[in-house]
């Protein structure tokens, strides 16, 4: 049995946060060590996503730390995408096909916010800011930190340590080496970087606000996220080289006449274009598989530290929350042995986590090119048609990364048949009534097995 009374967390991001409440409700004592100034005190800027999209497994976890009473307050539900075609005119379509099945617009640095409050209140729970891990050695259980305002080093006795710093985690470089295993990011040739549509008169949103909207241009594509204040987030996400890609748009002439052709109901929207595109930063798309995420009965890491994923499924986040909610899954399940805990736990989720990575990245080809095939359109329809008629087999591959907790790798090797499968009912048809609902049920019930009681 090795349940340690004492617990160090690097990182009070979205992860380390929740963990840090997760943990303390727990009875353990929990230290986290963030790099940054408190961002609930001071301008912190964090170099990411401004607004994020929450789904049901992030809801899970939340619901499992008591915290959605309050994250609720937070929340603008998205219901669907609002497509803005190049011919000016918007198409919407609903994410899923019940009530419930929407998403959620959020506040990255309030919901931070609200979980570092939420841990800080649990006496067992201390979060220091301006801390950097800078060292650690596993053979002593030390970590290295300094502070960042005062540049004053320390060393930190941990029994257990947790890496949830991030996709750069200093953890991670420290533990894969010693673990014996092996590490790689992978940056995708695109960059993203953040404009923002401001709040209409009386803080109203000036484009439909419960969307997330896009601008689909096969290469690359300009997305918008909902804001309580009346604003929209915009990341414009585009090749880093080539015509178009950012290197090539370094003139503010080039760029107004890039938005007057590609996106011109945008252009209206971002009064502050010119502003926004060249003093925020460019940021980098990478994802990072690595392996194992345990070391012994000293070292664990977790969130974008262990698996960072492209953002295109809206699931970096949520996955990283689950990973928490399945962390108290499995202290339940062996009575908070962490022998047990952290090998289950790396074998669970490691192809979980590799799963969403392969389908985040397929994602940004889904929004910004494929949403624009007719046939796309169709098999959307299609799909909604099977799950009405076989809600236990067939589950739209979307509806079960959002709106189901099934594991991502069964969702990716369901999706997989399902795929094949609506490429060939909607081969040969124009509309829904082109298919033989009937003889596509029976291939649904043939390759499926069933997956909801
Ligand atoms: C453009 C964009 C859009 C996104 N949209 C979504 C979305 O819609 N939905 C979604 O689910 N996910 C989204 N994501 C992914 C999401 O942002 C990440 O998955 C999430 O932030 C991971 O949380 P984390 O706590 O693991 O890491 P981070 O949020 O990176 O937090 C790590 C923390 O560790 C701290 N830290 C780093 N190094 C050290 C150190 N050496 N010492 C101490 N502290 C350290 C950092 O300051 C930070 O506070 C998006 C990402 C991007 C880039």
């Amino acid at each position: 049995m090795n349940k340690p009374a004492t617990i160090t967390i690097a990182g009070a991001g979205l992860v380390g946060s929740l963990l840090s409440v997760m943990l303390g409700q727990r009875g353990y004592r929990v230290t986290v060590f963030e790099r940054r100034s408190d961002m609930r005190r001071e301008e912190v800027d964090s170099g990411r996503s401004i607004n994020l999209a929450l789904s049901e497994r992030g809801i899970y976890a939340l619901k499992m730390a008591g915290l959605m009473d309050q994250v609720e307050k937070l929340l603008i539900p998205m219901r669907g995408r609002e497509l803005h075609l190049l011919n000016g005119t918007r198409e919407f379509w609903p994410y899923g096909q019940r009530e419930h099945e929407v998403i959620y617009s959020v506040s990255r640095s309030e919901l931070n916010s609200l979980m570092m409050t939420a841990a800080e209140i649990h006496p067992d729970v201390q979060v220091l800011f301006d801390q950097k891990c800078q060292k650690i050695d596993f053979e002593k259980n030390e970590l290295s930190v300094i502070d960042e305002k005062t540049n004053q080093p320390r060393v930190h006795k941990f029994e257990m340590l947790i890496g949830a710093d991030g996709a750069g985690s200093q953890i991670r470089q420290a533990l894969i080496p010693i673990a014996g295993g092996e590490s790689e990011s992978e940056f995708l040739d695109h960059d993203y970087k953040e404009l923002e549509i401001p709040a209409g008169p009386g803080v109203t949103h000036q484009i439909e606000k419960e969307a997330l909207h896009i601008w689909p241009r096969g290469g690359y594509m300009l997305i918008a996220l909902p804001n309580l204040d009346g604003s929209f987030t915009v990341t414009l996400f585009m090749p880093k080289r080539g015509k178009p890609s950012f290197e090539q748009l370094d003139e503010p002439d080039e760029l107004i006449a890039f938005f007057k052709e590609q996106f011109p109901d945008a252009l209206e929207l971002i009064p502050d274009l010119k502003a926004d595109y060249f003093s925020n930063p460019q940021g980098e798309l990478g994802t990072v598989r690595c392996n194992p995420w345990y070391y012994q009965n000293d070292g664990l890491i977790l969130g974008d530290a262990a698996h960072a994923v492209v953002p295109f499924h809206g699931q970096g986040m949520n996955l990283g929350f689950e990973d928490c909610s399945e962390i108290i899954r499995l202290l339940d399940k062996h009575h908070d042995d962490w022998a047990k805990v952290l090998p289950e736990f790396d074998s669970i989720r490691r192809p979980c986590a590799n799963a969403i990575a392969d389908m985040a990245i397929e994602n940004y080809i889904t929004m910004r090119d494929s949403v624009l095939d007719p046939k796309f359109q169709l098999k959307k329809e299609l799909g909604f048609e099977l799950e009405k008629l076989h809600p236990n087999c067939f589950i739209p591959r979307y509806s079960m990364v959002m709106f189901h907790r099934i594991p991502y790798d069964t969702v990716f090797q369901r999706g997989q048949i399902q795929t094949q499968l609506l490429n060939e009912l909607v081969a040969g048809a124009d509309e829904l009534s082109d298919i033989d609902l009937m003889s596509a049920g029976k291939l649904v019930q043939e390759r499926l097995s069933q997956i909801v009681g």
